[in-house]
């Protein structure tokens, strides 16, 4: 199956995967020590983009991109004035709102700044974590608290819209230590945050270590009271909650992202990227080089393609609506059930709301805003 080049897809997802070194905890599409394939690398993601754009057969009105990774700030100066330059040929930039860079804080050069602002990019994700150097060492990223802080002063000076990312539930990191950070960070020129929870993925060195008995995780039941208390902290400070993960000032939410939880179109390119064009999900291969020399070839990149069934599609609405503070709409939901499955979805939601797990407003359901943590088994329950 290919991407269908005639959807309404109006976000780009552009994947870098190099990386300075490999944390442990790092489930992404990510090498460290390759850096000497970057140009080949650059020169296959621009052959890539190319081809999707003429298949399009128009110039795409894009909205956001998203450029991730791996670390994209390691992407050198030049290539990346490159890609850009190609995008702007090939597609139309007028209505463009959002384009995200990832940062990892720790090379970051006022020089490269100064080339991502000339770029268009007009907002920063920065990898921050934690404050705990030495947690970071030991979980091999080797970036220290004082070069945020260096980086955050450095990036205010040109770019408004900053973004940092964290980690809740690191091996390592007390209470203490984790209260002290928030209350630093809610003080730093930024106007967002993702706050995410240590998640342990299978073939990664964190995993490794766990099996062996050579770390311990924090217990289950202080981290979601710690989450509860961050949240307070968040929207004291103005950084109010609009997702699970997502704190930002007004006017400031991710826009890309949003992309994603509405399950609108986007097309992603590079090693690993993943596209969804409104009906089927796509992978790219995984494999640098490999992907290098098949889009060098003109072979085909595409390693999955997978269409839902009407129930995972139902799962996903459900799971992406309560995930957000705007809540869910039942009516999309049942849009396409047989009477028999809304009738016993709306009983559902009735108990539910019972129990206080919800809230409803005509046909909008809302998570309680305590029950976050139970999310996953609230959204599986609801369509049993
Ligand atoms: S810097 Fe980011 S992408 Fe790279 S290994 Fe670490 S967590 Fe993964």
């Amino acid at each position: 199956m290919q991407y269908d080049a005639s959807s309404d897809t109006r976000s780009l997802y552009i994947h870098w995967p190099f990386c300075p070194y490999r944390c442990h905890f790092c489930p992404f599409v990510a090498v460290a020590g390759q850096d000497h394939l970057m140009a080949d690398y650059n020169k296959a993601l621009i052959q890539e983009i190319t081809n999707f754009a003429s298949e399009c057969g128009r110039k795409l009105p894009l909205k956001t991109i998203y450029i991730g990774g791996g670390t994209p700030s390691s992407w050198p100066d030049k290539l990346l004035l490159d890609t850009f330059d190609t995008l702007r040929d090939i597609f139309d930039f007028e209505q463009i709102s959002e384009i995200t860079l990832e940062v990892n804080p720790g090379s970051v050069t006022a020089q490269q700044l100064a080339v991502w602002k000339k770029a268009g990019i007009t907002r920063l994700s920065t990898g921050v974590q934690s404050l705990n150097d030495k947690v970071l060492a030991g979980l091999s990223r080797y970036q220290k608290a004082q070069e945020v802080r260096e980086f955050l002063g450095l990036a205010q000076e040109i770019f408004e819209n900053i973004s940092v990312d964290l980690i809740i539930g690191l091996p390592g990191v007390s209470d203490q230590e984790w209260r002290e950070t928030i209350a630093e960070v809610v003080t730093w020129p930024i106007k967002h945050i993702s706050m995410y929870f240590l998640s342990i993925h299978e073939n990664t060195p964190l995993y490794t270590r766990l099996t062996r008995n050579e770390l311990t995780l924090p217990a289950e039941d202080p981290i979601v009271d710690l989450y509860y208390w961050t949240v307070e902290m968040f929207e004291k400070h103005g950084l109010m909650q609009y997702e699970i993960s997502s704190f930002a000032r007004p006017g400031f939410q991710s826009q890309h992202n949003q992309v994603y939880w509405d399950r609108k179109p986007y097309k992603g390119f590079g090693v690993g990227a993943c596209s969804f064009d409104g009906t089927v999900r796509y992978q790219n291969m995984k494999n640098i080089e490999r992907y290098i020399q098949s889009c060098a070839q003109g072979a085909d990149i595409n390693v999955s393609s997978e269409r839902l069934t009407t129930r995972e599609i139902h799962l996903e609405k459900v799971m992406l609506g309560l995930r957000r503070m705007q809540g869910l709409d039942i009516n999309d939901v049942m849009i396409d059930m047989s009477q028999v499955e809304k009738g016993r979805f709306l009983i559902k939601v009735e108990e539910f709301v019972a129990q206080s797990l919800l809230t409803r407003a005509g046909s909008r359901v809302y998570l309680a805003k305590n029950k976050f943590s139970v999310e996953n088994e609230v959204a599986v329950k609801l369509l049993e």
